[in-house]
């Protein structure tokens, strides 16, 4: 039997790309239909991430064309991770396969076929970006900061792969059970393990409308996937206490000898010097642990990482083809 394959889709206010992004899709999943390469229930599943634009309205339209198009909608809107997360927990009850893309098509969809070949031998298929040419020289340095850091803290992610990735049913059903609120998805697909591939492609301009990651969400989300995964950043504040408590012995030294030497200065600069530098290093310190007990507040509070108003793939909740 041949398997069916779901492509998830987080839409946030993306009225000007679905029109075009979803006959892009639903051409390939054709082609691939008719090659006999997947099942032909399989489809499109679009989560509306609490889109305050005409988002639902047009996946409705798909859905009611019987386009092999459904929606999942949120009652808010509940960010991209959770969105994706929602899209595989729905269906992985019906797939085979499921591709991750995001709307605005800029990673590469040609490479669909590709992932789908090599998904016959690998559980997970990464799409990994091999340039960067349309990125801002600004997003291309602080991606490989980023990248870098991650690196060096211990975190195995797969560089420049984003959330364009293939995964099988039980490699999706694995990721699942990890059950953290602070989900960073690329960070953990990895710690599932299974056999995984990779595909490569050139990520493209963003087609419509505008990005949804302003400079603030991608902070937010790069802090969010340092602290997710590594204490590293606890390790260094204490070194560097350390560091510094050791440098203030040397001080009080070179201060007791110039004291008696009788080379006693005012003294204010150094005062006032340390007294900053003390005081930044300690709130530095404050903020890091605040960071981790911030974590451990979201994750012992185990709130629901979504609600789901409607969901037309397995029929919860009314669908409202009006609305
Ligand atoms: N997205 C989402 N919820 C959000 C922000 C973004 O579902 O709160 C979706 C968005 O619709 C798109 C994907 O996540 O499909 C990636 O967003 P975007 O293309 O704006 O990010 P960029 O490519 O600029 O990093
Ligand atoms: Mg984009």
């Amino acid at each position: 039997m041949k398997k069916k394959l779901t492509i998830v889709l987080p839409c946030y206010n993306e009225e000007e790309t679905l029109p075009d992004t979803l006959p892009k899709l639903l051409d390939i999943l054709a082609n691939l239909k008719q090659e006999n390469k997947i099942a032909q229930d399989s489809c499109l599943l679009c989560v509306d991430d609490g889109s305050s634009d005409n988002t639902w309205q047009i996946i409705n339209e798909f859905n009611s064309k019987g386009l092999s198009v459904f929606g999942v909608k949120f009652s808010r809107n509940y960010g991209h991770q959770n969105a994706l997360i929602a899209g595989l927990s729905v269906a992985v009850k019906t797939s085979d396969l499921m591709i991750t893309i995001d709307a605005d098509l800029q990673d590469d969809e040609s490479t669909i076929p590709d992932m789908v070949n090599k998904a016959q031998s690998a559980d997970i298929v990464y799409g990994v970006r091999d340039n960067r040419d349309t990125d801002s020289a600004f997003k291309k340095i602080s991606a490989d900061g980023f990248y870098w850091i991650m690196k060096h803290l211990g975190v195995d992610m797969i560089p420049n792969s984003a959330d364009y990735r293939l995964m099988s049913k039980r490699a999706v059903n694995e990721f699942l059970k990890y059950d953290e609120r602070n989900m960073f998805i690329r960070g953990v697909v990895p710690l599932v393990g299974f056999k995984s591939d990779e595909v490569f492609y050139a990520r493209k301009e963003r087609q419509a409308g505008e990005t949804k990651y302003p400079l603030s969400k991608m902070i937010h989300f790069a802090l969010d996937g340092i602290t997710s995964f590594s204490i590293a950043p606890i390790r260094i504040i204490m070194n560097l206490g350390l560091t510094i408590a050791l440098i203030s012995v040397f001080l009080l030294i070179y201060s007791l000898v110039q004291h008696f030497a009788g080379n006693t200065t005012t003294g204010w600069s150094s005062l006032i010097t340390s007294i900053w530098f003390l005081g930044g290093i300690q709130l530095i310190a404050i903020s890091v642990i605040g960071e981790y007990i911030g974590k451990i507040f979201t994750e012992v509070k185990h709130r629901p990482r979504y609600t789901i108003e409607i969901d037309q793939a397995n029929n919860i909740g009314k669908v409202d083809r009006a609305s």
